[in-house]
């Protein structure tokens, strides 16, 4: 379905991002994988992914913390792969405190990576995108792009933020070919929250499992986390011909959380 298209994952070397990277890649998508850590290991899993298809694959360091980086991240897209198709912007962190001792300096990265990346990736990918009208951009925002947690306010706050911008990309583009929705996760397991099971396990002096139902338990009405291939099959529906008049949707997979 997607062959011919280069899609853009921000984030994509763990988690969400891979998730996402895969599916676009078994769909016959190009795909331009971005992020820390281990590349090689995650790089292969997407070339595994589309290897029937067809499809290349290329790699961009960016810190999205820094829009100089984003722009340079872009510019190797275009040069690589013609241009980006779908922009999917995933990369974001987590930290957990209340507002009082909240170090400023979390605040301000989680700002920059979770929300401000999100525009300036989308600015720079939106000319090719209505030169060719078509594109799809999809922000991976998050249940808390809804509701609101306690001791997350920079997460809250840009995850809100990131919904918001959602909503005006899609205006702004609704009489085009491109499209602009957000996905809103409840709990997946992945590194992100993996830290918030050990802390919680720590907290209360109980096993990893214990920990995991605890932090379910609390939210999520469903005891299901959801899966990073279940998040890919959303976004590959996004970028499906089914999708072309889905506009500015925040749409949760979240276990029930959003609707208590
Ligand atoms: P993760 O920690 O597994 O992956 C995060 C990815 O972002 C990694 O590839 C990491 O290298 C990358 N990254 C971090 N900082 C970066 C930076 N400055 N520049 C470039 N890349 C950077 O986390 P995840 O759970 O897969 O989260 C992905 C997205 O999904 C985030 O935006 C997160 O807020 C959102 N989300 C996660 C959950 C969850 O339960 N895990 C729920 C809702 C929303």
């Amino acid at each position: 379905m997607l062959k011919g298209k280069t899609a853009l994952v921000t984030g994509s070397t763990s988690g969400i991002g891979l998730g996402i990277a895969q599916a676009l890649a078994r769909e016959g998508a190009n795909i331009v994988l971005n992020g820390f850590g281990d590349v090689d290991g995650p790089r292969e899993l997407v070339a595994q992914a589309g290897r029937a298809a067809g499809i290349r694959t290329g790699y961009h360091g960016a810190d999205m913390s820094r829009p100089a980086e984003i722009e340079a991240m872009m510019q190797y897209a275009a040069q690589e792969f013609g241009r980006v198709d779908i922009l999917v912007n995933n990369a974001g962190i987590q930290h957990v405190a209340n507002i009082q001792d909240f170090p400023v300096e979390r605040w301000d990265a989680i700002i920059a990576i979770n929300l401000s990346s999100a525009f300036h990736a989308t600015r720079l990918a939106l000319p090719a995108m209505l030169a060719a009208d078509w594109g799809r951009i999809i922000n991976i925002a998050s249940v808390h792009g809804l509701v609101a947690s306690a001791q997350k306010s920079a997460y809250v706050a840009a995850k809100h933020g990131i919904v918001g911008l959602t909503k005006v990309t899609a205006l702004e583009t609704a009489p085009t070919g491109v499209t602009c929705n957000a996905i809103c996760p409840g709990w997946v397991l992945t590194p992100l929250v993996q830290k918030q099971v050990d802390a919680k396990a720590r907290e209360h002096g109980i096993s990893n499992e214990d920990a995991k139902k605890l932090l379910l338990g609390e939210k999520e009405p469903s005891m299901h986390f959801t899966t990073p291939e279940q998040l890919g099959e959303l976004a590959v529906f996004f970028c499906s011909p089914a999708g072309d008049n889905v506009r500015g949707v925040a749409w949760n997979m979240d276990g029930g959380w959003a609707a208590q």
